[in-house]
């Protein structure tokens, strides 16, 4: 299997942080930028015709986003025990989620339901349809825990995509001043999440920093680059890429925890974005899974065990 990856070189290590942005907060266009990359990548792709539906659900995210109503802001006794504690202020197993992203699920299911959609994905979306308030507060908490592999595939990417909304919206209503660091760099500092997927080369930073991007909110916060984000440990790191990539897309594996990322180098693509590449390259989890390494990081669109 390692005949199929060519093992390449671990690059630099970062300038010191304090000069460095911490924090990159989405835009509010987030899901209408991320739909025209799913368009982008779907023609002649083998999976082409999921990355049209994906496109589907993110242009759904996107109404969702537009029309939910604001919803309360933590009240500031809230912050201030967030902060002394060093917990994210919208941590997801601490802050109480307001029911208003159930309202931007529904929205979203009505946006995308359509009758080109194969049979089966309609029979999910009116079986969501269908579910109690409660059913579906179950489901979201299953997601929220890394439980996905509990949850039915085909529900999985609207709820988590009606999560993503509504973390959103909260996370770019309260602004990046609101959050402060967390102890642990590799988990989200505005929800606790753990990264999808890193980028390096933001527009919105310097050249050459890592940012990883958070599997829920699309938060992308700085970590100083060959260092393993699930268990920090600086040695033991090796890159990856598919053979015959254009390098735009590497894995980064750590001998220690035998977890990896997956790296998107915006200097060889400057249209990547962190959920649609990371979906589109699922070839590369898949070999990284025949190496025995484990992703540090959800997508919250799929369980690997599941197909
Ligand atoms: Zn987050
Ligand atoms: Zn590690």
């Amino acid at each position: 299997m390692s005949s199929e990856f060519q093992n390449v070189a671990p690059e630099q290590i970062d300038k010191p942080a304090g000069e460095i942005r911490h924090l990159i907060l989405p835009e509010r266009d987030l899901f209408s930028r991320r739909a025209e990359r799913f368009r982008q990548l779907a023609p002649g792709h083998p999976l082409g015709e999921y990355l049209d539906f994906l496109a589907a659900v993110a242009d759904a995210q996107q109404q969702a986003l537009d029309q939910i109503p604001e919803v309360p802001q933590p009240d500031p006794r809230w912050s201030a025990s967030c902060h002394s504690h060093g917990i994210p202020l919208l941590n997801v197993h601490s802050w109480q989620r307001h029911s208003a992203w159930q309202q931007g699920l529904a929205l979203l299911l009505q946006q995308v339901s359509s009758d080109a959609l194969p049979g089966a994905t309609r029979k999910s979306i009116s079986s969501l349809q269908e579910k109690s308030e409660a059913e579906l507060e179950q489901i979201a908490d299953l997601i929220l825990s890394g439980e996905l592999a509990k949850v039915s595939p085909r529900e999985l990417p609207f709820v988590a995509a009606a999560l993503q909304v509504y973390w959103l919206q909260m996370a770019t209503a309260l602004g990046e001043a609101a959050f402060g660091r967390t102890e642990h760099g590799g988990t989200c500092p505005v929800c606790g999440s753990l990264p999808s997927s890193g980028i390096v080369g933001s527009p919105a930073s310097e050249q050459g920093l890592r940012y990883l991007c958070c599997s829920l909110c699309a938060a992308q916060w700085h970590m100083v680059r060959i260092k393993c984000c699930s268990c920090e440990a600086t040695g033991g790191i090796n890159h990856y890429i598919l053979e015959g990539a254009n390098g735009a897309v590497k894995a980064e594996s750590c001998d220690n925890c035998n977890s990896y990322l997956k790296l998107l180098y915006l200097e060889k693509d400057r249209q990547m974005e962190a959920m649609a590449d990371d979906l589109a390259t699922l070839t590369l989890d898949m070999l990284m899974d025949g190496e025995g390494k484990s992703r540090g990081g959800p997508n919250l669109f799929f369980h690997p065990g599941t197909d």
